[in-house]
């Protein structure tokens, strides 16, 4: 899972690890691993039961298809749960986070809001697709959304047509909050 989002440098240390036990490459996997231990384990449980079926969509099975068409199934340890960011936003302006994702726990909260019928299941599969990456490729000094996020949130099938639903339907979704 860690090295899903690792640089080509990383990857490519792996490949010659694996192939030819290089000592150098196990080198570069040591400093890696010891970098990103944070994501082996949840460092802290998930407070409260998790909610996935809600009235019009069924964040689990969102979850598990994303995860089939984006990852090869291959995200075996992250929790969805419908459900609002714990921890206030920083700013006042009116804004509505649809979609988190909190590293400690390896939960994935999904706002309610979005759990209405004329919420299209292409937008719902593109909140969990960006969360997801967060999983992936852990933010950076100074940015949530390093390059390789934001490059990978392209692969996206519908990234265009979400970003525009979102445009279209934000203040319909904050009215309803
Ligand atoms: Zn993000």
């Amino acid at each position: 899972m860690m090295f899903l989002g690792a640089p080509e440098r990383v990857r490519q240390a792996l490949v010659e690890y694996i192939v030819r036990g290089d000592r150098r490459a196990s080198g570069v996997l040591g400093d890696f691993i010891a970098a990103n231990s944070d994501r082996i384990r949840a460092s802290r449980p998930v407070a409260g039961p998790l909610h996935t079926r809600g009235v019009s969509h069924d964040l689990s099975e969102i979850l598990a298809s994303v995860n089939a068409q984006y990852f090869g199934s291959l995200v075996g340890d992250v929790l969805i749960t419908w459900g609002r960011r714990t921890r206030p936003q920083e700013t006042k302006r009116v804004s509505i986070k649809l979609g988190s994702y909190s590293a400690t726990e390896r939960l994935i909260r999904v706002h309610p809001a979005l759990d209405r019928h004329w919420v299209p299941r292409y937008f719902l599969s593109y909140i969990v697709f960006h969360e997801l990456l967060h999983h992936v490729i852990p933010a950076v000094p100074g940015s949530l959304h390093p390059p390789a996020l934001v490059q990978r949130e392209r692969e996206f099938r519908y990234y265009e047509r979400a970003l525009a639903w979102e445009q279209k339907n934000i203040g319909r979704l904050l009215r309803s909050t």
